[in-house]
C-alpha cells in the first residue's frame, strides 16, 4: 500500500500542479508538438470564459499529423481503411497519406477554398474522408464533419450555420451490403438550405447511381487525377485558428456548432495519448467510432496521426461477417489500443463468446470505453471475454478530449466500477448544487461543472455565436461564471466521479447525443400532429432509446400515423435519431402552468412508479397513457 500511496501522489502531483500553474503545465505539453514559429504567451485568459491558448504560435495540425513523421516513419502505416461492406482493405503509409492529402489539398485550392472559408465533409466512413479533413487542415480552412446517418433537415440546418465554400460527399454509404444513397439527401438539403455553396465534390463509389448537377458538382476522381502530383504548402496558422466545427444537440432545437481551436488542440491530444491511452509511435489504434462524432475527430484522426501511431477507419457492423470481426483485425494490425462504446459491446455479448477469443490479442493493452455510462455487466463480460483492461473515459463533444480517466500512462491506478475515474490534467471540477451554486462534499448529488479556464483542445465557442456560448454553457448555475457539462455526478471520498445522467433533456442513444427538443419538432412538422413530446428511456441495448408521445388533430386518422411519423424523423433528421415508438395519446401530462411532465413520462414508460404527481394539472392522464403503452405491448 506504501507504494500505491506513493504512485497516487504523482498523478495527484500532476493534477494539482496542472491547476494551481496551468501555464507551467501546459507550456511543457507544448514542447510534444511542432511550432513553426513559437507562441507569445501560453494563455490569455483576460476576457473569461474566452480562453486563448498559445496565441500567436504558428502551427499546423495536418503538418503535426502527417509530414512531421515522413522523416522518420514516411514508410510505416498511418491508415487502414477497412470496409467489410464493400470487403475494401487498404493501407497507407505516411508518405502515402501525405500524397493523398496534398491532392485534396489542392483540389480544395483549385477550386477556391481558402484559409478560414468552411468546408462540409458529409461523407462514410472511407479513407478519402480522412484526406478530406487533414487538406482542410493543411490549408487552414475549418471543416465540418456532418454525421452520414443525418438526413436533409439536419444538413441543411448545418449549411446555413457553417455557411461552407464547399462540401465533399460521396454518392452513398453502405449498410449490410446495400447502398444507402447520400447524394440525393444532399441535394434536398442543399435545396432546403438558403445558403449555397459554390462546389460538391462527390467521391464516386460505384454503390448507387446519381445525377450531377452541372458546374457545382466536381467528381473526385477527375479532379485528383488534374491533381495527382500537387505539392500543397503547409498554412501556417495561428494557434486559435478554428480547424472545426462540429454540430452537437442541445435543449433547442438549434444543434451547437462547437469550435475546436488549433494548437491546443493538439496539444491536449497529443498529451492525453501519453496520459491516458499509452500509445507508442509504431504502433496502431483502432477507434470504432464513426468520424461524424468527436470520438471520430480526435481518436480516428487526429491523435493516433499526431502520435505517430497507425488508425483504423473502419466500415461496417461489428457482426460482419461474424462477431470476430473487431479482433480479427487487432490481430492483423497489432492494434495496442481499442477505443469503443458500450453498446458496441453489448452488441457482441449477445454473440458466441468464442469469436472473441480466436485471435491472438497480445498486442492489445487496453480497451476504452467512453459516449454513455458503461454498466457493470458489460464492463465485466467484455474484460473476462479479452483479458484486457477496460478503461471507462468521460468527455463531451466540447471537450474533444477525456474529462475524467485513469491516467494510466502516469501511474497504475485503481479503477472503481461505474466510475470513469479523476479529473485529466487541467480539469478543475467542482460538484455544484443546481439551485444554489453551492459547492458539494462527498458523496453529494450535484451538477459537473469545471472551473475556467477550459484546458487546451476544449471548445472556444459556439460558431459565431459567443452570446450563446456563454450564456449556455457558462451562466445556468447561479451566481458564477462556471461551465457547466449538463451531467449529474457525485464524488467518492477518494475523489473518483460517478455520473448520474443528464440534467437537461438530451438524451443518449448507443452513445450518441440527441436533443429531444429537435426530435419534437420534426415530428410536429406532420400534418395531423397537435401536441408531441419525447423523453429518453432506458433500454438494455442502446442506454436510452427516444420515445414520443403524439397528440392527433384528427383522432379518426391514426392507423399508419405512427409508421407516417418514424418516416418523417427519417427524412427529416436521419434514422439515427428515430423514436424507437411513437404512442398515440389523447392528452399529455402538465403541470398547472402547462408545462409537460416529462419525468412523468419517462417513468410510466419504463414501467416505474413517476412518484409524486401532485403538481400535475390532470392525474388521469397518466393512467391513459399507461392503458396506451400496455395496449401496444399485449
Ligand atoms: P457527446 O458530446 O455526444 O459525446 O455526449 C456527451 C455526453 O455523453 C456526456 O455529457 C454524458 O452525458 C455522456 N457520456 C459520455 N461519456 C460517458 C461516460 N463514460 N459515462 C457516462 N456518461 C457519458
Amino acid at each position: 500500500m506504501v507504494q500505491a500511496a506513493k504512485q497516487n501522489a504523482s498523478y495527484k502531483t500532476m493534477h494539482e500542479a496542472s491547476i494551481a500553474d496551468p501555464i507551467e503545465f501546459w507550456s511543457e505539453q507544448a514542447k510534444l508538438i511542432h511550432w513553426e514559429k513559437p507562441f507569445n504567451q501560453v494563455l490569455d485568459y483576460s476576457n473569461p470564459p474566452f480562453s486563448k491558448w498559445f496565441e500567436g504560435g504558428l502551427t499546423n495540425l495536418c503538418y503535426n499529423a502527417v509530414d512531421r513523421h515522413l522523416a522518420e516513419r514516411g514508410e510505416q502505416i498511418a491508415l487502414v481503411a477497412v470496409s467489410t461492406e464493400t470487403n475494401q482493405e487498404k493501407t497507407y503509409t505516411f508518405q502515402e497519406l501525405h500524397t493523398e492529402v496534398n491532392r485534396m489539398a489542392a483540389i480544395l485550392k483549385t477550386n477556391g477554398v481558402n484559409k478560414g472559408d468552411r468546408v462540409l465533409i458529409y461523407m462514410p466512413m472511407i479513407a478519402e474522408a480522412c484526406f478530406a479533413m487533414l487538406a482542410c487542415a493543411r490549408i487552414g480552412a475549418i471543416h465540418s464533419v456532418v454525421f452520414g446517418g443525418f438526413a436533409s433537415h439536419s444538413l441543411a440546418a448545418r449549411i446555413d450555420d457553417a455557411q461552407p465554400k464547399m462540401i465533399i460527399s460521396a454518392e452513398a454509404g453502405i449498410r449490410m451490403g446495400k447502398g444507402v444513397p447520400y447524394k440525393p439527401l444532399l441535394d434536398e438539403a442543399i435545396a432546403l438550405a438558403e445558403f449555397k455553396p459554390t462546389k460538391v465534390l462527390i467521391v464516386n463509389r460505384g454503390l448507387t447511381p446519381y445525377t450531377s448537377v452541372a458546374e457545382r458538382d466536381l467528381d473526385y476522381a477527375a479532379e485528383r487525377e488534374k491533381n495527382i502530383a500537387a505539392q500543397v504548402a503547409v498554412e501556417w496558422v495561428d494557434a486559435t485558428h478554428p480547424s472545426y466545427i462540429l454540430y452537437t444537440s442541445g435543449t433547442t432545437g438549434k444543434p451547437k456548432g462547437v469550435q475546436r481551436d488549433t494548437g491546443g488542440y493538439a496539444v491536449a491530444l497529443t498529451a492525453s495519448m501519453q496520459h491516458i491511452f499509452c500509445g507508442k509511435p509504431g504502433e496502431t489504434m483502432f477507434t470504432t467510432s464513426d468520424i461524424g462524432w468527436v470520438v471520430g475527430h480526435s481518436y480516428i484522426i487526429y491523435a493516433p496521426l499526431l502520435n505517430g501511431m497507425a488508425t483504423i477507419m473502419y466500415e461496417g457492423t461489428p457482426l460482419r461477417p461474424d462477431a470476430g470481426i473487431w479482433w480479427s483485425l487487432v490481430e492483423k494490425y497489432k492494434v495496442s489500443v481499442m477505443f469503443s462504446a458500450p453498446t458496441a459491446v453489448r452488441v457482441l455479448k449477445k454473440q458466441d463468446p468464442s469469436f472473441l477469443t480466436k485471435y491472438d490479442l497480445s498486442s492489445l493493452r487496453y480497451l476504452f470505453l467512453a459516449g454513455e455510462p458503461l454498466d457493470e455487466p458489460t464492463a465485466n463480460w467484455i474484460h473476462e471475454a479479452i483479458n484486457k483492461p477496460v478503461v471507462d473515459n468521460y468527455w463531451q463533444t466540447e471537450t474533444g478530449w477525456p474529462i475524467l480517466a485513469i491516467q494510466s500512462g502516469i501511474e497504475t491506478m485503481p479503477h472503481k466500477f461505474g466510475s470513469p475515474g479523476l479529473p485529466s490534467f487541467g480539469y478543475n471540477i467542482k460538484l455544484l448544487d443546481d439551485a444554489t451554486g453551492a459547492e458539494l462534499g462527498a458523496d453529494a448529488k450535484g451538477v459537473i461543472a469545471i472551473e475556467g479556464p477550459l484546458p487546451p483542445g476544449c471548445m472556444q465557442t459556439i460558431w459565431g455565436d459567443d452570446a450563446r456560448y456563454v450564456k449556455t454553457y457558462w451562466e445556468s448555475i447561479p451566481g458564477k461564471l462556471i461551465y457547466s457539462t449538463f451531467d449529474w455526478g457525485i464524488k467518492d471520498s477518494d475523489g473518483y466521479f460517478f455520473i448520474l445522467g443528464r440534467t437537461d433533456d438530451v438524451i443518449n442513444v448507443a452513445g450518441h447525443r440527441l436533443g429531444t427538443r429537435e426530435i419534437e419538432e420534426s415530428l410536429s412538422s406532420h400534418p395531423n400532429l397537435a401536441e408531441v413530446a419525447v423523453v429518453g428511456i432506458a433500454d438494455q441495448l442502446k442506454g436510452q432509446v427516444a420515445i414520443g408521445f403524439a397528440i392527433p388533430k384528427d383522432a379518426t386518422q391514426t392507423t399508419t400515423l405512427e409508421a407516417e411519423l418514424m418516416k418523417t424523423v427519417d427524412s427529416q433528421l436521419g434514422a439515427v435519431a428515430r423514436p424507437a415508438r411513437v404512442y398515440i395519446v389523447n392528452a399529455l401530462p402538465k403541470t398547472r402552468s402547462g408545462k409537460i411532465v416529462r419525468r412523468a413520462l419517462q417513468a410510466v414508460a419504463e414501467g416505474r412508479d413517476p412518484g409524486d404527481i401532485s403538481t400535475m394539472e390532470d392525474q388521469a392522464v397518466l393512467m391513459h397513457i399507461k392503458e396506451v403503452i400496455e395496449q401496444k405491448r399485449s
